[in-house]
């Protein structure tokens, strides 16, 4: 049997950066160089810094991804941006489904299952997210609600290239509080197992991230459990020494 897959440190920067942020990004590359063995690297900046950062990063440890797309190739979409576009940008992955554009545009299970097949199209790797919200856990809905989300964002044919799964649930981002890690390993394990029955063997390959309130301080406890292949970090992406602090966690 394959080994566990290689870890993978997302970092989502969302709404946040400007063009004096290549500062950070390069002290990132500089840092990284010890990291590139054992741990895959990707700063999600906002859409208007993509093409920079990908010019500065490029044959360094940290690749680019961006944090949404349009499911269509082209056309009349006014603001929007397609993952063709993106990848023309210099990105080699999407982040889809996240809780924000849930809540704030309201997508569906089945947009950000369009999206990721816009992706695939592209040749991005996507990185979908699901997380259960604070009521849905407390009714002890945490496992219904991320398997109606798993099945429903997910195409067929996924497999280790193309896709990465974060479980975020959406009451730790940007919260400061976690569940614990032995929580997050037993939805790991569901998540897991349901990949395992709709992809086969390819299933196993599929890298799980843990997102919501990551830090260096807490990664190592996230990163040990079984099935966490990585993180997706939010707020402590944006600076260096936080962002490889996580990714030095990495055992
Ligand atoms: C996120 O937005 O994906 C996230 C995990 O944010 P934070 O790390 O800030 O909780």
């Amino acid at each position: 049997m394959a080994g566990a897959p290689r870890p993978l440190i997302a970092g989502n920067w969302k709404m946040n950066g400007t063009q004096q942020s290549a500062a950070e990004l390069r002290r990132m590359i500089e840092g990284a160089r010890d990291l590139a063995a054992r741990v895959d690297l990707l700063v999600c900046p906002p859409a208007t810094l993509i093409a920079g950062f990908a010019a500065i990063a490029r044959g360094s440890a940290i690749a680019i991804g961006a944090q949404d797309c349009h499911a269509e190739a082209a056309g009349a979409f006014t603001g929007d941006i397609s993952a063709e576009m993106l990848k023309d940008a210099g990105a080699i992955a999407v982040i889809l489904g996240h809780s924000e554009r849930r809540s704030g545009h309201r997508e569906t299970d089945a947009d950000v299952r369009a999206k990721a097949l816009a992706a695939w199209r592209a040749g991005l790797f996507a990185i979908v997210c699901i997380g259960e919200t604070r009521p849905e856990r407390e009714a002890g809905q945490t496992i219904a609600t991320v398997g109606r989300q798993l099945a429903g964002s997910l195409p067929d044919r996924a497999n280790a290239t193309n896709l990465v799964v974060a479980y975020e649930p959406v009451w730790a981002i940007g919260s400061g509080l976690t569940p614990t890690s032995r929580d997050v390993a037993e939805v790991h394990a569901f998540l897991r197992a349901q990949l395992v029955a709709r992809y086969g063997e390819a299933g196993q390959g599929i890298r799980l991230l843990y997102g919501g309130s990551v830090k260096p301080s807490n990664a190592g406890e996230f990163l040990a459990r079984a099935n966490v292949n990585g993180a997706l970090v939010g707020g402590a992406s944006l600076k260096a020494e936080d962002f490889l602090g996580i990714a030095r966690a990495v055992a």
